[in-house]
Formats: structure tokens, C-alpha cells, sequence
């Protein structure tokens, strides 16, 4: 099957008791047993079957295979969050002595999970350039269990080489973990490029609709059978049934939405570019993107996301954002609606300003979700509060 197939039909069971088309939403917490033979029998494994939901929920399980099938992975688990989803994954992954290198430039809650957390228990942490993958070798240790990647990077929209950052991470035997959150696997499919670990905040373009909050983690059978026994069993972030429901129903029109948000974005870049005002676009569909090649060869579309910096820096940016009327000022991304935000003081505020600098998100970076509206009318928001900039600091 190809994508928009998959979508709609992967995992998709029809309801064995009713017919029901679309799967129910088994809003259980648990599962009855004809006797006690069976409930010992399910414990022990010996027989498939639904015990708890914490343990597993059909309407879960649909979602599971279905994104599974998106991102040609074996196997997949859908969490509370995205941040459960990273940090289940990472507390799989690594024990105490052992050596994570990351990306400098990270969703911010992930940048603090890793300085934070993770060193309290005994982990050592390397933040790094990854763009360039002499930097990912200079970072290698004896110790490197796990390359952590966002591409492109949030939010400076910087690419990493996939395949090439496999290589060298299988090199030393470490385990390459990439946050597909921007591209979804409409876009980039990092499995195929050799990662070993696909993670989403499901929260952004998965859900799409802005409604819930998620994560989904795709890897091989038998990682992901120990990510979800014993580490999220006893970690316990897992998913709602209804959420789970919520999410199916956006990933049914998955590559639909993206071909949009691609579109649009690729439109509003070329515009923004193009405005007097403006200092900077950072977009990998832009031919002014440094990655842009890369981009090309790695993603099948530049995905929905821009970064810029106005002449006349933070308090340029600032008014434009003040200013904006159709699109709303929020962080999250990857929803219907456009949706505009400040980096430094929102999303990256976890981030030391001394790191932030050094990785590229400065304190006038406006980061853009460009949203399905007509992308005339998004285009004449930002027009209007353009124009508004120039008349008070120009
Ligand atoms: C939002 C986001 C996360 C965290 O996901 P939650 O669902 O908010 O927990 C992680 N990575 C990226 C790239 C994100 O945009």
C-alpha cells in the first residue's frame, strides 16, 4: 500500500461486535477474563489478549500499527506526550556511565530533559553541531550509547544528514534516535535512512487539529517490546483511548494536510524573503537555505515551519507579533490554524541564552507555523503587521 492508503487503512479493524466502521474508542481502563486460567495465561504472555489499559487498549493498538506502517518501522507505542515519549525512550536507552550526544539546537523541553535530568542519573551529555558530521566524530566517546537528532531542528530549521549520522553513530555501536515531529513520515521516513528510533510530539502535525497532546515512538519489534515492558508500564505515560481515537482520526488525512502546509509555507517563505523588512528566512525549501540540497535529497517536501528575523531585531519582532490578527499568537505547531511565536522568551526559555546564541536562536527569531488558510489571506495578516513595523521603528 502506498501513504494515503496506509493512513486511512492500516491497524483498521472493524468493530467484531457491531460492525462498526471506524474503530470504537474502548474507553476502559480494564479487561474482563472468562476465568482465572485465562487471566494467568495473558500475564504470563502465553495468550494474546487485553489485560489493562496501561498495558495496551485496542483503540491504542490501531494507532500503534498504523504509524508503525508510516514510518516502514516494525513496531510502534503511542504515549501521553511527546516528552513521554523522549524520555520513556531515553531512560530505555541509557544507564548510568553511559554517553548521549545531541543536537545543539533541540526542542527546548528536550535541551532541559537532557541537562537536567539525565545527569542526575549518571549520564553524561554532549551537545553538538550536528549540520556538520565532523562534529558528531569530534563528539564520540568510548561510552556513546545514543545520537539524539531533530532534522530539521527546532528552531533554526538546520538539517542533519540522516544516513550519514547512522553511519558514524553504528560505528561505535550507538543507537541513533531522531525526532520526526516537523516532517512527519509523510516527509521523511529516518528508518529508511538507518535510524534506529522514530519519535513525534503526535501533538503537532499528527493530531493536526490542535486538540490534543501526544507522542508516538516506531523502532524495531523487539526495542520497542522493551520500551513498552517494563519501562513505560512502570513509567506510566501512556495514552488516553479517546486521544489515541483523536489521532487516528487526523492521520487519515495526513498527507492531504502536508501537501498544504508545504505549499503554503513555500509561498509565505518566498514572500517574506522577498519583504524589505525582513533579515533572514530560515525555510529548506528556499534556495538561500544552506541544507538546501540536502533538504532535497533526505525529505520529500519542506514540511510547514519557518524561522525569520526582522531588521530592527527583538523589537521588530515583537510588534509584528503584537500585530498579527488572523494568526495567533501561541506556541505548539502543526495545526490547522497559522500560528506565530517567540523562541527566546516561549518554547527555548529553558535554554541558557549563552547556548541559545551559540545555536542560532537569537532574541529577534520569529518562528511561524504555517497553517491550511488560504495562504492569500495569511499573507495579508503578515502584510498588514509588516506594514505597522515600518511605521513605528522605520
Ligand atoms: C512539541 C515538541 C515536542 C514535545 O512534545 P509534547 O507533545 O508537547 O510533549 C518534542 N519535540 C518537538 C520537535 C516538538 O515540537
Amino acid at each position: 500500500m502506498k501513504f494515503n492508503t496506509k493512513a486511512i487503512h492500516a491497524g483498521q479493524k472493524h468493530d467484531p461486535f457491531t460492525g462498526a466502521h471506524v474503530t470504537p474508542i474502548y474507553q476502559t481502563s480494564t479487561f474482563v477474563f472468562e476465568n482465572v486460567d485465562q487471566g494467568a495465561r495473558r500475564f504470563a504472555g502465553e495468550e494474546h489478549g487485553y489485560i489493562y489499559t496501561r498495558l495496551g487498549n485496542p483503540t491504542v493498538t490501531e494507532l500503534e500499527e498504523k504509524m508503525a506502517a508510516l514510518e516502514n518501522g516494525e513496531a510502534a507505542i503511542a504515549t501521553a506526550s511527546g516528552m513521554a515519549a523522549i524520555s520513556t525512550v531515553l531512560f530505555t536507552l541509557l544507564k548510568q556511565g553511559d554517553h548521549i550526544i545531541a543536537n545543539d539546537t533541540l526542542y527546548g523541553c528536550t535541551h532541559s530533559f537532557l541537562s537536567h535530568v539525565l545527569p542526575k542519573y549518571g549520564i553524561e551529555v554532549t551537545f553538538a553541531d550536528l549540520s556538520e558530521l565532523s562534529n558528531l566524530e569530534r563528539a564520540i566517546k568510548h561510552n556513546t550509547k545514543v545520537v539524539y537528532i531533530e532534522t530539521p531542528a527546532n528552531p533554526t530549521l538546520k538539517l542533519v544528514d540522516l544516513g550519514g549520522a547512522a553511519k558514524i553513530a553504528h560505528n561505535v555501536g550507538a543507537k541513533v534516535v531522531v525526532d520526526n515531529t516537523f516532517m512527519t513520515p509523510y516527509l521523511q521516513r529516518p528508518i529508511e535512512h538507518g535510524v534506529d528510533v522514530v519519535i513525534h510530539s503526535a501533538t503537532k502535525y499528527i493530531g493536526g487539529n490542535g486538540d490534543v497532546i501526544a507522542g508516538i515512538i516506531v523502532g524495531p519489534k523487539e526495542l520497542i517490546a522493551e520500551i513498552k515492558v517494563p519501562y513505560l508500564k512502570d513509567i506510566g505515560g501512556i495514552i488516553s483511548p479517546f486521544d489515541a481515537w483523536l489521532l487516528l482520526r487526523g492521520i487519515k488525512t495526513l498527507g492531504l494536510r502536508m501537501d498544504r502546509h508545504c505549499r503554503n509555507a513555500q509561498i509565505v517563505a518566498e514572500f517574506l524573503e522577498g519583504h524589505p523588512i525582513i533579515d533572514k528566512v530560515y525555510y529548506p525549501g528556499l534556495f538561500s537555505h544552506p541544507q538546501h540540497e540536502l533538504a532535497k535529497k533526505q525529505m520529500d517536501g519542506f514540511g510547514g515551519m519557518i524561522s525569520f528575523e526582522l531588521k530592527g531585531g527583538i523589537e521588530a519582532g515583537k510588534l509584528l507579533m503584537n500585530n498579527v490578527k488572523l494568526i495567533a499568537l501561541a506556541v505548539s505547531l502543526g495545526c490547522v490554524d497559522s500560528l506565530i511565536q517567540h523562541p527566546a522568551s516561549m518554547t527555548h526559555s529553558p535554554v541558557p541564552r549563552e547556548e541559545r546564541l551559540r545555536a542560532g536562536i537569537t532574541d529577534g527569531l520569529v518562528r511561524l507555523s504555517v497553517g491550511l488558510e488560504d495562504v492569500e489571506d495569511i499573507i495579508t495578516d503578515l502584510e498588514q503587521a509588516l506594514e505597522k513595523v515600518k511605521n513605528e521603528l522605520m
